[in-house]
């Protein structure tokens, strides 16, 4: 039998914990369960999971106090759980090293897709350089290497910040990027830049590349948060 991938998960309601814990069990998962942030962070020094589904209120430390803390020793997947009503601090936790986030309430489904997306983009950053140099998803094809964008083998133009973002969210497709991080990597940490732009440059991007910009089938809108490409 092969070794099961181990997944961590902090959470310190017990139904939506066993509600997990059945559906990354039955899914081929080892399960590790910490009610609190203290036990958390303990079991992920002992154990050494694959990815970590980390809910923002814990009863004894803050969810990004332990997000924080995990991030200054390892870059393992972390996923966090949040509340609908939670939009602030899911940013926050984008911003701060979390790799992606699940609202709930959410379906098996969405948990597995979420949970193989973060192993995923741990192999690639095992690897480095050794991603993929072709995007290509239901048509749309971006190379690369030469730096080219093909939609149902028609060529489409892109001004040089559209390419830039469509080339940064395909290199993390399936991953959610947010607003300021898209903001930092293509303008630069110290541009005098805001949302506005982003929202422009990518209305500009669904005119070019969606059949319907309203409801984009490459690039979805992950409202007050930031994009998530088709992965
Ligand atoms: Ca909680």
């Amino acid at each position: 039998m092969a070794n099961k991938q181990s997944i961590l998960v902090i959470e310190d309601e017990k139904n939506i914990g066993n509600y997990i814990e059945t559906i990354l069990a039955s899914n081929g998962y080892k399960v590790l369960r910490a009610i609190n942030g203290m036990t958390g962070l303990s079991l992920c020094t002992s154990h050494f999971p694959e990815v970590i589904l980390l809910d923002l209120g814990l009863p004894d430390l803050d969810g990004m106090e332990v997000l924080q803390q995990i991030r200054g020793f390892s870059d393992l997947p972390i996923i966090v759980i949040s509340a609908r009503t939670q939009e602030k601090e899911k940013v926050e936790a984008l911003d701060s090293g979390a790799d992606d986030y699940i609202t709930k309430p959410f379906g098996a489904e969405e948990l597995l897709a979420r949970i193989r997306t973060a192993l995923r983009h741990r192999l690639h950053a095992n690897r480095s350089l050794t991603q993929e140099p072709v995007y290509s998803r239901d048509g749309l094809v971006i190379d690369f290497e030469r730096r080219t964008v093909t939609l149902h083998e028609a060529s489409i133009h892109l001004t040089q910040i559209e390419y830039k973002l469509v080339s940064l969210l395909a290199r993390n497709a399936g991953k959610v990027l947010t607003y300021d991080s898209i903001l930092k990597e293509i303008w630069g940490p110290y541009a005098d830049t805001d949302n506005q732009i982003l929202r422009v440059n990518m209305a500009n991007i669904r005119r070019k590349l969606e059949a319907n910009p309203a409801e984009p089938h490459y690039i979805f809108t992950e409202i007050g948060v930031g994009y998530r490409m088709l992965e």
